[in-house]
């Protein structure tokens, strides 16, 4: 009976900042523990949402330059964002939303903007444009914010912190395909998660303990164009356009989900070797990449736990 109670399963699956989130949580101590966590990813979508005008992050974008006062988590996220701009020298930058909304990601009407319309909006961006003083923030006029590239692996993190806190042990969380775990599975063996793939499929099976599993590709937002090209929505700051390095999929793994998160974004726009450099300088996170020319990109400290699957076998890595 006590051995049932300790590895019977709970789950639930709602829809929160953009994507179908799926918890699950094991034992005695999990449908509080999937409770709180649901309350916390909605509470952090509500702070962070860049479609919200009643958002932080909704509130900062309309005040025309003005300071605005927002909360903890905004600003905290907002801090990291920037020091991972600086770290990944520009690649990751949470400005560009003047330039991603002329593509229409978010407004639905997708369209292909003129290269000296994103080099105009590409003006609104830049670090050096957003102001962070304790809880205040405040932009430059006409430039944005957008956390949407860190914000639901943040989320991730603040679910699996919330059920720990609520005594569950063994958790797993999945936001839109960044996969997130608290300790071991229940049976004590680590957690086997899929890497996926830009055809649907997996490149492999990764094995992992307390860590999170991010991946970021052209695949998951994207519309073709009228030349019939793919265009997607992680942008390279350079130009305002579509991020083309060369990886198709960008998967960062670690122990912060928010860094997974960030890190993944950057990878997928600095390409494999910009990455491999980056990863011999930090030691982290491991990454897995897939190239347009087939090739896997794997870091060598997840080459051990790592399976490929048959279809990447023959990959040269
Ligand atoms: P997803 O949200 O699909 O999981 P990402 O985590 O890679 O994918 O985040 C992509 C989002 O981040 C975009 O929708 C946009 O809001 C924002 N973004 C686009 N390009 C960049 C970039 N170079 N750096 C930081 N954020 C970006
Ligand atoms: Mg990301
Ligand atoms: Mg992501």
């Amino acid at each position: 009976w006590n051995q049932f109670a300790k590895t019977r399963k709970h789950s639930v699956s709602f829809y929160a900042m953009d994507t179908p989130v799926t918890l699950t949580a094991y034992g005695s101590r999990a449908e509080e523990a999937l409770d709180r966590a649901r309350s916390r990813i909605k509470q952090i979508e509500s702070e962070l949402s860049v479609t919200d005008p009643r958002s932080d992050v909704g509130r900062l974008n309309a005040a025309g330059g003005a300071p605005v006062e927002v909360g903890e988590d905004t600003a905290a996220l907002t801090a990291f964002a920037l020091r991972v701009n600086a770290l990944t020298d520009g690649a990751f930058d949470p400005t560009l939303y003047p330039a991603l909304r002329a593509w229409g990601f978010t407004t639905e009407e997708r369209r292909v903007p003129e290269a000296a319309e994103l080099a105009e909006l590409l003006k609104l961006a830049g670090a050096d444009r957003v102001r962070l003083f304790g809880r205040t923030l405040r932009l430059d006029e006409g430039s944005m914010l957008d956390l949407g590239a860190v914000g639901k692996g943040f989320a991730g993190d603040e679910a699996l912190a919330a059920m720990a806190a609520a005594g569950v042990e063994s958790a797993l969380v999945n936001l839109g395909g960044n996969v997130q775990t608290l300790g071991l599975r229940p049976d004590g063996q680590r957690w086997r998660i899929g890497v996926k793939s830009p055809d649907g499929g997996l490149i492999g099976v990764l094995r992992v303990e307390a860590e999170a599993v991010v991946t970021s590709g052209g695949y998951e937002r994207f519309f073709t164009g009228p030349d019939g090209r793919i265009y997607w929505h992680i942008l390279d700051p350079r130009t305002g356009a579509p991020a083309r390095s060369g990886v198709i999929s960008a998967t960062a793994v670690g122990p912060e989900g928010k860094v997974c998160d960030a890190m993944s974004t950057a990878f997928f726009v600095m390409g494999a070797e910009k990455t491999a450099a980056f990863w011999k300088e930090h030691g982290s996170p491991g990454f897995v990449l897939l190239t347009e020319n087939g090739e896997l990109w794997i870091s060598e400290d997840l080459a051990a736990r790592f399976e490929a699957d048959p279809a990447y076998a023959g990959a040269k890595v």
